[in-house]
């Protein structure tokens, strides 16, 4: 069979977009790895954050929110996020990097409250003194990240689409029009190439014939800690405004904490090092009097940005065929329904289906050429 579209990656990137485009094309994704959401995907703090990326991400992440949580029936019969409020922490000397981020998203749909110490003490307990300021976001999520890959796999799949694993490409060619793609598990044709290998996007389209973008992957670590203080299970997210530090409640004791660390790296199965563990409970010890008892687990992931550090979707200006959808850094999960939409619109030529307030062109690979 000749495909419309072949996918290279089963994250959220390559099965979002599968699931986009499978109600219309012949569609398959070839996976390296045995199962899907091995890597990045697999490894995240699974949280829906408005204002997380920035502003120019904002609008695939708002658009993405109706998808979460109201999926429609073809995808899922039960939405993919639960509320959870997001607080942005200051000290009293960081309150201007506080307001320029509330202006930042003036205009932008997104829901801010200032709050003070006293509130601030009603929501994180134990508080340290100094951290007298915050944004909260209130309209914040956790995010069944499984739940949502799972369903865009399942739902591709209802739709014709497949999946082969253990199917890295061990060479692309490209004639008349068409892709060729040798793997272990045979030979594949389409026209389409769609790059959605997440950190190895570069090497990928390199592979394809095409220049690398520069998509740089950063390792980011989270260590899942038991605490000998009960905390608030519904408390919310904690960021502070200098990226130095977050975490989240994930039961009465415990807690998901990363040292917001960004360790460039290349492309591989990431490991958490101790000490960016260490430094991100020394850091803890700064800003609330919670005792650790042990740390019960800690992961790794690969977050990759293109050099301007927005995501990049479309079609290579120079590489007939490729298609880009890469660079999702920290935000590919919450902004992975309106990116599909947008890769979707752009592959089958049909505008309508690129979400509202988001602009192809913010996106576009010709950018970073
Ligand atoms: C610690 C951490 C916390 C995060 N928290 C959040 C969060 O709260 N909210 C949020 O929205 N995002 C978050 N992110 C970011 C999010 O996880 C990523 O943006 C997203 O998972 C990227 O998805 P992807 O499909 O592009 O990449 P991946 O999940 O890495 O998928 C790429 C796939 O391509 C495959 N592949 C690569 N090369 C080949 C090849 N040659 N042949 C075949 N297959 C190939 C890989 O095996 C992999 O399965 C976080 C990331 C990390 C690391």
């Amino acid at each position: 069979m000749i495909f419309d579209s072949i996918i290279i990656g089963a994250g959220i990137a390559g099965a979002s977009v599968a699931q986009a485009l499978a109600p219309h094309q012949r569609v398959l994704i070839l996976e390296r790895e045995a199962f899907p959401g091995y890597h990045t995907t697999g490894r995240s703090n699974a949280f829906w954050h408005a204002t997380y990326g920035g502003p120019a991400v904002a609008p695939l992440t708002l658009a993405s929110r109706a998808t979460l949580e109201t999926p429609p029936a073809a995808l899922s019969d039960h939405g993919f996020l639960k509320a959870r409020g997001a607080l942005t922490l200051a000290r009293a000397d960081q309150d201007g990097a506080l307001l320029a981020m509330e202006a930042a998203y003036t205009g932008n749909e997104i829901a801010f409250e200032r709050v003070g110490r006293e509130a601030l003490e009603g929501m994180i307990p134990g508080l340290k003194p100094g951290w007298d300021h915050a944004l909260v976001e209130p309209e914040c999520f956790d995010i069944d990240v499984a739940g949502y890959h799972a369903a865009c796999l399942g739902s591709a799949r209802r739709q014709g689409a497949q999946l082969v694993t253990r199917a890295e490409p061990l060479a692309i060619s490209r004639d008349n029009g068409l892709w060729t793609i040798e793997t272990r598990q045979g030979r594949y044709s389409g026209a389409v190439l769609v790059n959605a290998a997440g950190a190895w996007a570069d090497p990928v389209a390199e592979q394809a014939g095409a220049r690398p973008i520069g998509i740089q992957p950063y390792r980011r670590t989270i260590a899942q800690l038991d605490l000998t203080t009960p905390i608030p299970p519904d408390m919310p997210f904690v960021i502070d405004v200098a990226g130095q530090f977050y975490f989240r409640p994930e039961g009465p004791t415990k807690l998901w904490l990363s040292p917001h660390d960004e360790t460039p790296s290349p492309p591989c199965d990431a490991a958490p090092e101790e000490l960016d563990i260490a430094i991100a409970i020394d850091r803890l010890s700064h800003v609330t009097d919670w005792g650790v008892r042990r740390v019960e687990r800690s992961w790794a992931g690969l977050r990759s940005f293109a050099p301007d550090r927005k995501p990049v979707f479309g079609f290579d200006p120079a590489c007939e065929g490729l298609f880009w959808c890469a660079g999702q850094g920290g935000f590919g999960i919450q902004t992975a329904p309106a990116a599909a939409a947008l890769c979707a619109s752009l592959i089958l030529g049909d505008r309508r289906l690129c979400p509202a307030g988001v602009k192809a062109e913010d996106y576009a690979p010709s950018r970073t050429r």
